[in-house]
């Protein structure tokens, strides 16, 4: 019998995994339909560590990324992983400069680390080549590699005792005693039922439709999954030209298509943000999308004119929908008031998720009541 399964390994299923497991001392079973952790969401998003700009005063989002970033940055500097606190700008144009206070005191109420207001051309003093914009400049923000932060995390669920299933897929749940059932189906197509005394929900673009096959109701009430793809290209010959990531001011579906950098200084643009019609994610970058991202770009980065755009990777946001409303927050879901107490289900893990990742669990277990 286990305490707690996760279903869904990517980095939210592994830092709750590592938390339970390691800081909680609970008998954990991760399960994950892939051949490997990490191979969703997870490997295919910007790997910026958010400081918590964006984000309305009150909302999952906000307090949980200003707390998982602060967590991560003890994290990843305690275990000597790669990151790096590079500090980002955010560029208004001047038509636009409300909006970048309005982001400044948001930032400020959420928490989200020093902030500081740039006048109009003091990014252009670092950068050249950037447009005299005013600036929202977030020292506290950085990158990372979430491959070698999600290894780290399996290996210490696992050293801590942990039970990885790989090619397990979560089919069906059926209540049992003070707990769950569950049922994995693994590659042959062979069952296994688990006993559990509770269950997180943590399948990242799976997650609705695992709450439907454990019998939540979520279709019925009109709660939707919607693809949300964003592609990023790669400008091959700036290479070790910016040393902060540079934004524009966020949309209604994005944080707009950014200059990220990775650890190796590599600029990449994106993402973009484009709706999918099918149920099926598809990660092929179009070339004929450059066009777009040179514009969006060059509104702030002119130089961008003298460099080509290489198509790069994809990655699919899980966008949840109710009554055709856009739900921006995470949802969490303790299910104790749908007669399953001990059943969570998270839904619509989308940025800042990665930075999130070391307080989902400390803030699951306040939901059950079980201290931080
Ligand atoms: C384009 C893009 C850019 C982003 N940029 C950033 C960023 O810069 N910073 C940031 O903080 N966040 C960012 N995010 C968000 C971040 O990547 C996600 O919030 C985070 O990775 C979500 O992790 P997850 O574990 O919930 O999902 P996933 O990594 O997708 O993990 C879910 C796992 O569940 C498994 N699964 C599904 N169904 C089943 C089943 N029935 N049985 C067993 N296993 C199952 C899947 O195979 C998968 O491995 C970005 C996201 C996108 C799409």
């Amino acid at each position: 019998m286990y305490e707690l399964v996760i279903i869904g390994a990517g980095a939210a299923g592994l830092g709750l995994g590592r938390y339970f497991q390691v800081e909680r001392g609970w008998r954990c079973l991760l399960v994950e339909r892939e051949a490997a952790f990490g191979q969703g969401i997870s490997a295919r998003n910007s790997e910026v560590i958010h400081a918590g700009l964006y984000y309305p005063a009150g909302s999952l989002k906000a307090e949980l990324c200003v707390s998982g970033r602060e967590r991560l940055y003890h994290y990843l500097e305690q275990r000597d992983l790669p990151y790096r606190q590079c500090g980002k700008y955010v560029l208004a144009a001047p038509e636009a400069e409300d909006q970048l206070e309005q982001l400044y005191h948001q930032a400020r109420d959420n928490g989200a680390g020093d902030v500081a207001l740039l006048e109009r051309g003091a990014v252009r003093r670092i950068y050249a080549g950037l447009s005299p914009f005013a600036a929202l400049y977030s020292p506290s923000s950085g990158i990372l590699s979430a491959e070698a932060f999600m290894r780290q995390l399996a290996g210490e669920f696992q050293a801590g005792g942990g039970d990885l299933a790989l090619q397990s897929t979560f089919s069906s749940m059926a209540p049992s005693g003070d707990g769950f059932e569950i049922t994995l189906t693994d590659a042959a197509g062979e069952t296994v039922a688990v006993p559990t005394e509770r269950v997180i929900n943590s399948a990242g673009l799976g997650a609705l439709d695992v709450a439907g096959a454990a019998g939540f109701d979520y279709a019925d009430r009109g709660y939707r999954l919607r693809l949300c793809k964003g592609s990023y290209f790669r400008v091959p010959g700036a290479r070790g030209a910016f040393e902060h990531l540079i934004y524009p001011l966020p949309s209604d579906h994005g944080l707009g298509i950014h200059l990220r950098l990775d650890l190796l200084d590599e600029v990449r643009l994106g993402p973009d943000a484009e709706y999918l019609d099918g149920e099926e994610p598809d990660f092929i970058v179009d070339p004929q999308r450059a066009a777009d991202f040179r514009t969006a770009v060059a509104l702030y980065w002119p130089g961008i004119a003298a460099h080509t755009l290489e198509p790069d990777w994809a990655g699919v946001r899980p966008h949840i929908y109710r009554a055709g409303e856009y739900l921006s927050d995470f949802l969490i879901r303790d299910e104790a008031e749908a007669g399953s107490p001990g059943w969570v289900n998270m839904f619509g893990i989308d940025s800042p998720g990665l930075t999130a990742t070391l307080a989902f669990g400390p803030w699951i277990a306040g939901l059950w009541g079980e201290g931080q």
